[in-house]
């Protein structure tokens, strides 16, 4: 028997069907307390149903919810402990920030001098302080999202859900309100789901990355674990920017080259994996692990050239390969377009895919 732990939110072979689509596939997936949990997936692949699933906006059609070991699934989402942030904030345009912010207090009739205290606790956890009288109009984009949230934590939720919430800011907003996250995690020790398209967001952020595709988790994982060793292709391609790699090949056990991956373009990346000789994979590479080497057996022309400052990112075109590779380079490596780069990889940063979309273990 393990150790008893508090799993704040289990979901238990949950689905959900919209007439025939599946938005969500019979999905387990446990949430312990006080973890922040990113989700990530492709458009379309059930991110926000599942999250919508746990607010009780949407009722399963199949499985069980508990919070917090009480069995919620037909519950309603007010009778749930948790609170939601959208990506619009919904704010109500003719309250004051400090009304907007007491709004929930209010409908739980809660006493005044109570709302007042709670009200500014949390506008001064948010540096909200100087704009409680403002209405909503008068504020920036990053602080109508920080109100939001403001109004989503001042009932103290034992859950936090957030369906993109910094996807309407601006880069440099949301590079602060990703650190706000992060001291708001700490500060609360609230459970914290939240739904993203940000790379960056999902990684810094999340103590655990939900990795979904076409209505299916993937693969659950902590950020750096789901970064070296990604189960699916779906997963690779899901983690890491720019994306890893990804070249068709077919095992090769022996002949020129040696043991490996054999490319459409007849060269092998040498690579110790099972499978039968000829058997097509995909052969997974990230961009900064390949290796400038003039012997190594893959090759493009430079079509365009990032430089980023510290690193640059070389798109390299390879018509044998079928594909464009993306290589990180040093930032003050100098290329010029059209020049022709040979790589090995990383041996040991190899990855393969199957067929079936599975990663098989190399070395
Ligand atoms: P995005 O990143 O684009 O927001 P998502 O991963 O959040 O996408 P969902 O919104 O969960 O995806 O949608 C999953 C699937 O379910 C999609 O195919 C979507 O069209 C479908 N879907 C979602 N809500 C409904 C609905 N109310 N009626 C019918 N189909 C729906």
């Amino acid at each position: 028997m393990g150790v008893h732990q508090v799993a704040d939110v289990v979901i238990s072979d949950v689905s959900k069907r919209f007439g025939t689509v599946t938005a969500l596939a019979p999905s387990d997936l446990t949430i312990a307390d006080g973890e922040f949990v990113a989700i990530v997936g492709p458009s379309g692949c059930g991110k926000s149903t599942l999250l919508r699933l746990i607010a009780g906006l949407e009722e399963p059609s199949t499985g069980r919810i508990s919070i917090d070991g009480r069995d919620v699934t037909h519950a309603a989402p007010a009778d749930r402990g948790l609170a939601m942030v959208f990506q619009s904030y919904a704010l109500y345009p003719h309250l004051t920030v400090a009304e907007n912010i007491a709004f929930p207090l209010r409908v739980a009739r809660t006493p005044r001098a109570e709302v007042t205290k709670r009200v500014a606790d949390v506008a001064e956890t948010l540096g909200l302080t100087a704009f409680l009288s403002r209405r909503p109009k008068a504020l920036s984009g990053g602080q109508r999202q920080r109100v939001s949230i403001a109004r989503a934590i001042v009932r103290e939720p034992k859950v936090l859900l957030l369906d993109e919430p910094l996807s309407n800011l601006d880069v440099d907003l949301r590079v602060r309100m990703r650190h706000e996250f992060a001291r708001l995690h700490a500060q609360l020790a609230a459970t914290m789901i939240y739904v993203t398209h940000d790379q960056v967001e999902a990684m810094t952020l999340a103590n655990r990355i939900v990795v979904m595709n076409a209505g299916r988790i993937e693969q659950v994982g902590a950020p750096l674990a789901l970064y070296d060793t990604p189960a699916t292709l779906a997963v690779a391609r899901a983690i890491g920017s720019p994306r890893m790699n990804l070249l068709a090949g077919t095992i090769a056990t022996d002949g020129p080259g040696g043991a490996g991956v054999r490319l459409t373009t007849g060269e092998t990346v040498p690579v110790r994996v099972q499978g039968e000789a000829g058997e097509p994979v995909t052969l997974g590479i990230r961009p900064e692990h390949l290796v400038p080497d003039d012997d190594g057996p893959l090759a493009g022309k430079v079509e365009l050239f990032e430089r980023l400052g510290p690193l640059s990112f070389a798109h390299l075109g390879s018509p044998g390969l079928g594909t464009t590779i993306v290589a990180q380079l040093p930032g003050d490596r100098h290329i010029t377009l059209g020049q022709t780069l040979r790589f090995r990889g990383l041996s040991q940063r190899l990855h393969v895919f199957g067929e079936d979309g599975h990663a098989r273990v190399t070395g």
